[in-house]
């Protein structure tokens, strides 16, 4: 078999290895599409502060159950499956009261552990996640980007009839604005300034607006009948879309940080909105095997499949991985780059 090895940063040769074999407790899955995530290219460029070479990088993946060591009732060899991207230790306060993903000790895969670019990924079999029968693999491929959206969406506390604002309209943002959709907003206005991708935007039927554009404030006016978003989701990490966000906040609204600046980056915040009008602010961190599963069930019911095969891009073969990789970091017309490894 081939694996995608990033040998030092900067720097992936497509290598031989013999096909794990899987020990007790474990399972190994033959990927078939691994998509290039933005965190991809930060461990690629040596930027990921407990990343080491060599690693296998990736965490975004579907692919058939090839082998497993204690058989599972639940999933058979030859099932398309999706692996948990969090190795959490299960023993600490955080494990234990369904809070994995804030584990004192968690491990990320693509990482701090060999991930999914590879043609066989060794797991643990438990944290394995069947699809339906028939699902479309391209599809099934985008479970994380969704997983992420599920976590999000759930931690912002967004309830039926509340209006979002989402601070940035690239992959993660529009994920999420699909799934405020689904879980009952009534307006989602999502905000960019790039062309390219506010024309993406749009062409996914969301409401897109410049936050430097002169309608910008007329346009959440009219979502919101002037008093501001319930919820909002920062993406971008960018000081000047963190004060947009707090700014168009309802009284009591929520916000959720969800793009992760540089280490060290301070973020400068109108205490005042938050005190005067019990606003308030969250982080968000990877997401849970939980939500994952419910990920893979939105995935296996078809009711977001139309809008998320848009996501979709670009698909190259796992010869020209390091195409791929240069596509999904330079190309912004291109929202999610798919590698197939099979
Ligand atoms: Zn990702
Ligand atoms: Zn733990």
């Amino acid at each position: 078999m081939k694996k995608l090895l990033l040998t030092d940063w900067k720097k992936v040769q497509l290598v031989e290895a013999p096909i794990p074999e899987p020990g007790p407790g474990q399972a190994v899955v033959r990927i078939k599409y691994a998509g290039i995530c933005g965190s991809d290219l930060h461990v690629f460029d040596g930027k990921h502060p407990s990343a080491t070479v060599p690693l296998v990088m990736g965490h975004e993946a579907c692919g058939q159950l090839y082998a497993i060591h204690d058989p599972r009732g639940d999933i058979q060899v030859g099932d398309l499956v999706c692996a948990h991207t969090i190795k959490p230790c299960r023993s600490c306060e955080a494990c234990n009261t369904g809070r994995e993903n804030l584990c004192a000790d968690v491990k990320i895969m693509g990482t701090n552990f060999d991930g999914v670019f590879t043609q066989y990924l060794l797991v643990e079999a438990n944290r394995l996640i069947k699809f339906a029968p028939g699902v479309d693999e391209k599809l099934a491929a985008l479970v994380e980007p969704l997983t992420v959206a599920v976590h999000d969406v759930r931690r912002s506390g967004l309830r039926p009839g509340e209006n979002v604002l989402i601070g940035g309209a690239g992959p993660i943002g529009l994920v999420i604005a699909m799934m405020a959709k689904f879980s009952g907003a009534a307006h989602v206005v999502l905000t960019e300034i790039d062309p390219t991708r506010i024309g993406l935007a749009r062409d996914l039927g969301f409401t897109v607006a410049d936050p430097t554009g002169e309608d910008f404030d007329r346009i959440c006016a009219q979502a919101t009948d002037g008093e501001g978003f319930e919820r909002v989701f920062e993406i971008t990490s960018v000081q000047s879309s963190f004060t947009t966000c707090v700014s168009k906040l309802k009284k009591g609204g929520v916000m959720l940080q969800v793009g992760m600046p540089p280490a060290g980056k301070q973020f400068q915040l109108d205490i005042n909105k938050i005190i005067y009008s019990e606003c308030e602010l969250r982080g968000v961190r990877h997401h849970t095997m939980n939500d994952m599963q419910c990920a893979a069930k939105i995935i296996n019911s078809g009711v977001l499949n139309e809008q998320l095969s848009k996501l979709v891009s670009a698909v190259y073969p796992m010869e020209q991985s390091m195409e791929a990789l240069e596509r999904a970091r330079s190309d912004k017309s291109v929202l999610r780059v798919l590698i197939d490894f099979s």
